[in-house]
């Protein structure tokens, strides 16, 4: 039986995918999936798989607070193999399967049903992170829905759906309503919506995405559209370029924007995709404030390109999140979205968030949990950030700023599509700021507290 490591990060995930991706050619999976009504919440799965070994998986991660993780949604599974004979199939637990009997290579054909309530329970980081019904939209993540396997090589997914409902997806699109994806990752770690609502293409500069919107948002086209074209246009300016897709990924981004006024609000990047759920209608707020719809919106657009298009092997969520945030609220001060009242109201309150969060470890330790330390990484990295920023522009007599930072990494990890690690951010630091990064990286190897300056 093939052990499954609840504990894998993502990190580690891609670079299991990676080794697998060197091994010679598998047959294809292949999935259908059926949805007669968004609003029964039932999608019909089959899939035809070729597993190398007797385990097959949902997604390791996302569903670690439930035993059965995403499988605790899975109902009436069954199994036949290549006779069409049945055969065992058992969860156990972590959303992982066994089925026997197991012959090397020969297909494997699941038929199983998701029962779509996601957002009947609680998740960690809300529900618009796994799966939802709203107004005529489903939405949701390919962890939802899929049973895979770790050494997958690619996939096809056919939906079958009524006449009337659309798909909005991330993938490569090979036939009518026909997908092809390329790893286990671009498989589950994408989100979808399904059913009726709003489509339109936001093209800015060298960048493309799909926004979805709800039918109650119908009036705010114009409000979200605009504050997506001229979010994207700035962030082109400061990496000086559009965001990286790795060679095998599809070209399309999709933005998905929901409300639920019973919500907190926010947002969620995945494999060129956003998960976005408002807790009111977009308005003019002229604030600089975490739960502001711009706000939430800039920063998992900003994602696109820290997270999206450079990626990290090691744990580092402070300039994930932190840097992301930041460069959010610079995006947003540009676009005159709030004054410099505002920004500086903000830097006062991100630092009594992280005064109050503090405990005596680092930003970079900090992000091995994210969910207990949210303030630590959030507000801590955007203060940090504020400091490299100012720490640049003070060396180099305002000749250069945080964007020539980011923009050498841009350049040199997310164009050559390498993974960066800590020292790499050290390194670019040096370079932009011509000094000596001792002092300021300390903040992230010892537990110093950061003062904004
Ligand atoms: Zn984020």
């Amino acid at each position: 039986m093939k052990k499954i490591f609840p504990s894998l990060s993502p990190y580690l995930f891609i670079a299991v995918i990676v080794q697998f991706l060197s091994i010679n050619s598998f047959a294809q999976d292949s999935y259908i999936v059926s949805i007669t009504d968004v609003k029964s919440r039932k999608i019909e799965i089959k899939a035809q798989l070729f597993p190398n070994n007797d385990t097959i998986q949902m997604s390791p991660f996302g569903a670690n607070h439930l035993k059965n993780g995403w499988a605790s949604f899975v109902t009436n599974i069954g199994a036949k193999n290549k006779q069409n004979k049945e055969i065992s199939i058992q969860s156990i637990g972590g959303g992982a399967y066994i089925f026997s009997p197991y012959k090397k290579g020969e297909e494997i054909n699941l038929d199983y049903t998701i029962n779509l309530i996601h957002d009947k329970g609680k998740w960690p980081f809300g529900y618009k992170e796994a799966a939802y019904v709203r107004e005529n939209m489903m939405v949701f993540t390919g962890n939802a829905l899929f049973i895979t396997r770790l050494d997958m090589k690619s996939a096809t997914v056919k939906f079958i759906l009524p006449k009337s409902y659309m798909i909005t997806n991330a993938w490569e699109e090979i036939g009518i309503n026909k997908f092809k994806v390329h790893n286990p990752t671009e498989l589950v770690w994408t989100v979808m919506t399904i059913g009726q609502y709003n489509f339109t293409e936001v093209i800015t500069g060298d960048t493309k995405i799909k926004l979805v919107y709800s039918n109650s948002l119908s009036g705010k086209k114009k409000m979200i559209s605009s504050i997506i074209t001229s979010a994207v246009k700035e962030y082109e300016n400061i990496y000086m370029g559009k965001p990286v897709n790795s060679a095998t990924q599809s070209d399309k981004f999709v933005c998905i924007v929901n409300v639920d006024s019973g919500y907190v609000g926010g947002g969620a990047v995945f494999t060129n995709s956003i998960s976005i759920m408002l807790n009111k209608s977009p308005s003019l707020e002229h604030k600089a404030n975490t739960q502001s719809w711009h706000h939430i919106l800039i920063h998992e657009i900003g994602h696109l390109w820290n997270g999206q298009s450079l990626k990290t092997e090691q744990q580092n969520e402070w300039f994930v999140e932190g840097f992301t945030d930041y460069m959010a609220y610079n995006v947003e001060y540009k676009l005159r979205l709030f004054d410099t009242t505002e920004w500086l109201a903000m830097l006062k309150l991100k630092q009594e968030e992280y005064n109050k969060a503090y405990k005596g470890i680092s930003i970079k330790k900090a992000g091995n949990d994210k969910a207990e330390n949210y303030d630590l990484i959030y507000s801590g990295g955007l203060l940090f950030a504020q400091l490299i920023d100012r720490q640049i522009q003070i060396n180099t007599k305002n000749k250069k700023n945080i964007n020539d930072f980011l923009q050498l990494l841009y350049s040199e990890f997310a164009l050559s599509n390498k993974l960066y690690v800590l020292d790499d951010i050290i390194a670019a630091f040096k370079n932009t700021c011509m000094c000596e990064p001792k002092n300021i990286f300390e903040y992230l190897v010892t537990s110093k507290k950061i003062e904004s300056p």
